[in-house]
């Protein structure tokens, strides 16, 4: 690809503006892109407009903090590649732009090359993850950590199974494994971070496993997060283009 790498872009947008560390704050951002954002109502979920030489990015007022952010971060990818510097006439930008903005918003949100270094250093641990990428939603996290190590995730929503997914590779059992259920019950009721260690059997093999369970509860909307860790690794992706492949946008970020 002859365009640039996008967490290459998003680091030097971080540099530029001195934000060495997470949370990404978003204020010395819109000021280097000279925007500014407006609360709306009557808007789905936002939108970028022009105005002598600067820009206002609309947002919708009912956004979650984390969506709002990934928004707002989005709209300046569109900014970013308005400028004719920086599209350098790729030719097939026109058709990825929608995609790459949403990994633009991924990469300036939570970098890649400090995610490397941060996932490693809380042990892979959801909750200390959000203390440190507080604008970044526990599944965008949870879907992040799966490239860069070797892990099943489990989301259920009151109660239900919402999504089920891997590491690359790796592949998974089916939903409700006992250890997993277990797990899941204990963070239900006690409403607090739980883990156990047990065996799956999958892909022909039992593998011996330890499964951490979050709770990320907003009113009556109960999310429960499922991190089952296979012992002796196996399946993440170590390639260092990974997030060349990443699926985008990402559903709910
Ligand atoms: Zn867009």
């Amino acid at each position: 690809m002859s365009f640039p790498k996008i967490r290459d872009i998003t680091l030097r947008i971080l540099g530029a503006c001195g934000i060495e560390a997470p949370p990404v704050p978003m204020r010395p951002i819109l000021a280097r892109f000279r925007a500014s954002v407006v609360d709306s109502e009557h808007i789905a979920e936002s939108a970028l407009i022009r105005s002598d030489g600067s820009w206002v990015i609309r947002v919708n007022r009912q956004l979650r903090e984390e969506r709002r952010a990934f928004r707002i971060a989005h709209e300046l990818a569109h900014i970013y590649w308005s400028h004719p510097d920086n599209h350098q006439g790729d030719p097939a930008l026109g058709d990825r732009l929608e995609r790459y903005c949403s990994k633009f918003a991924s990469l300036l949100l939570c970098p890649h090359q400090w995610f490397v270094m941060d996932a490693p250093a809380v042990d892979h641990d959801l909750a200390r993850l959000k203390n440190l990428y507080s604008n970044v939603s526990h599944e965008a996290l949870s879907i992040r950590l799966s490239y860069i190590t070797p892990v099943v995730v489990t989301i259920y929503d009151n109660g239900q199974l919402y999504r089920r997914f891997s590491s690359p590779g790796l592949g998974h059992p089916p939903d409700g494994q006992p250890v997993e259920n277990g797990v899941r019950e204990q963070v239900d009721i006690y409403g607090k971070f739980r883990q156990s260690s047990g065996s799956i059997k999958w892909g022909g093999i039992k593998r011996g496993v330890r499964v951490r369970g979050y709770p990320v509860f907003s009113g009556k909307f109960r999310r429960i997060i499922l991190l089952t860790t296979p012992a002796g690794g196996g399946g993440a992706h170590d390639d260092p283009d990974y997030e060349e492949d990443m699926p985008y946008p990402f559903p709910d970020y």
